[in-house]
């Protein structure tokens, strides 16, 4: 079964100024387990067309579905990863993870144990009593993603995750991400303008066309790429 599926979405956007246009009749969907990205230019709609697939925004016409379910609203079963890491800066490592298990009623011992599990996956181990401020940014983001998949959503949407990253971070993390949501067989949807980028994390990449955005080309990335 599909854990995406959008149909026929058109966005219209108006407010004082008029009425804008931002996404044309999207036609798309993620096979469970699969790893797309969706690619275009800077106003090509990519964020919206995350919101509308989360359910933080109804689109103006057409319809998701998430594993089967009309989207109606926000769900637990997504996770985020988004360009700023929105670590609480008065909190240490381990309890900024912790309090995303708290938000989502999950503070349970086996999940606690989870989400230290993967912080050491992830290398910040030694990390656990810092505060945010005396990690790099590379680092944050790292701990950002464990947060995240500590709750088990069934999808992870990343928003231009590494692009506040210098070169080398960026690339380093690529890796780490890459291989960490391949073992962990997460559906995973990722909104980027970089196409390097987009054809080193993926097994398909989407290409919107610039606004209003549309479905321009999908295209199979061998794993021998990936
Ligand atoms: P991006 O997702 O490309 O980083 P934003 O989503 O913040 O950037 O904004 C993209 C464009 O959308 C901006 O140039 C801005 O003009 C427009 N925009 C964003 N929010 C609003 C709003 N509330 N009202 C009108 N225009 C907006
Ligand atoms: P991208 O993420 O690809 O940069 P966005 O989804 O942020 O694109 O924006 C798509 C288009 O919709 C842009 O032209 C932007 O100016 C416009 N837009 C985005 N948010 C708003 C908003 N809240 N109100 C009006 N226009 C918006």
């Amino acid at each position: 079964t599909s854990a995406v599926e959008v149909n026929q979405v058109s966005h219209i956007y108006v407010n004082e100024h008029g009425a804008k246009l931002a996404l044309e009749q999207i036609q798309l969907s993620v096979k469970t387990g699969e790893f797309v990205s969706l690619v275009g230019p800077s106003g090509c709609g990519k964020t919206t067309l995350l919101s509308i697939i989360a359910g933080l925004i109804a689109p103006s016409e057409g319809s998701v579905r998430l594993f089967g379910q009309p989207v109606t609203g926000p769900t637990p079963r997504v996770g985020y990863m988004l360009q700023q890491d929105y670590l609480f800066p008065w909190r240490s490592i381990r309890e900024n993870i912790m309090i995303g298990l708290e938000l989502m009623g999950q503070k349970t011992a086996e999940k606690r144990e989870y989400a230290l599990h993967l912080l050491d996956e992830m290398g910040l181990s030694a990390h656990a009593g810092s505060y945010p401020r005396e990690l790099s940014g590379g680092m944050r983001q790292r701990v950002a993603l464990v947060r995240t998949l500590a709750t088990e959503p069934d999808v992870l949407f990343l928003d231009e995750p590494f692009s506040a990253l210098d070169f080398q971070t960026k690339l380093q993390l690529e890796n780490l991400i890459y291989e960490t949501l391949r073992k962990h067989r997460k559906t995973s949807l990722l909104v980027t303008h970089d196409i390097a980028e987009a054809i080193a994390m993926s097994d398909r990449v989407i290409i919107l066309a610039p606004n209003p955005g549309t479905v321009y080309k999908e295209v199979d990335i061998p794993s021998s790429l990936a």
